[in-house]
């Protein structure tokens, strides 16, 4: 049994959601879908402003991964009590590969998991330090199906789930797109605009993916 990976990499910080600024590791599962991952189809894609490479990738079995995450955590995490670094688990959309076997593990080995999902996939069973963060998307015959521990609802660009998100009564963070890439510009002016009004006016959180603030992976 193997997963393909992308990439796994860190230390880093967590930038996005409710472990936004804490210490942590990524895992990024390839593929995705929600666009194929061609520069070509990008524009046409549920997600012409995704800011991440998830093609290709490498088949690492369970001990493959935790071999590579214990080089980054130092060894022995849980054993010295340096249990200060968390676990990212993202793609791509990590649910269409991740499995109990895989969610257990890193629940056992990280204080806390989160999973970065589209919504579009159920999750299996996981641990309680496991968490969904779900950043909603609109994809063809794929209906959001997830209830996740809190909403990532993208502005402008799906602005449409947030009714929804609002309604379960999780918390809701609202982040701007950024379509030149990093945190500036007009449009990410106008989009950081329109998150303030919706928090002033809706309850919703703030969400600045601090990551590309600090420039850091
Ligand atoms: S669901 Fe996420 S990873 Fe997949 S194409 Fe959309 S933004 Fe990119």
């Amino acid at each position: 049994m193997t997963y393909r990976v992308k990439t796994i990499f860190g230390p880093t910080l967590q930038g996005e959601g409710l472990h936004a600024g804490m210490p942590c590791v990524f895992l990024r599962l390839a593929g995705c879908n929600a666009w194929d991952g061609r520069p070509a189809t990008r524009a046409a894609s549920a997600c012409p402003y995704c800011d991440t490479d998830f093609l290709g990738g490498d088949a690492l079995t369970l001990a493959d991964i935790f071999q590579r995450l214990s080089a980054l955590t130092g060894p022995g995490q849980a054993a010295t009590g340096r249990r200060h670094f968390g676990c990212v688990l993202s793609g791509g959309e990590p649910l269409l590969q991740a499995d109990r076997a895989l969610l257990e593990a890193l629940g056992a080995a990280f204080p806390w998991v989160d999973v970065e999902t589209n919504g579009t996939r159920l999750c299996p069973t996981r641990p309680a330090n496991v968490f969904l963060s779900c950043s909603p998307k609109r994809l063809p015959h794929q209906d959001v199906v997830l209830e996740p521990d809190w909403w990532k609802v993208l502005i402008p660009d799906q602005e449409r789930f947030l009714d929804h998100a609002l309604a379960s009564g999780k918390p809701v963070f609202v982040q701007p797109t950024c379509p030149d890439g990093g945190p500036s510009g007009a449009v990410y002016a106008a989009n950081l605009a329109r998150c303030l009004d919706l928090c002033l006016k809706r309850g919703c959180r703030l969400s600045l993916q601090i990551h590309k603030y600090l420039d850091i992976p």
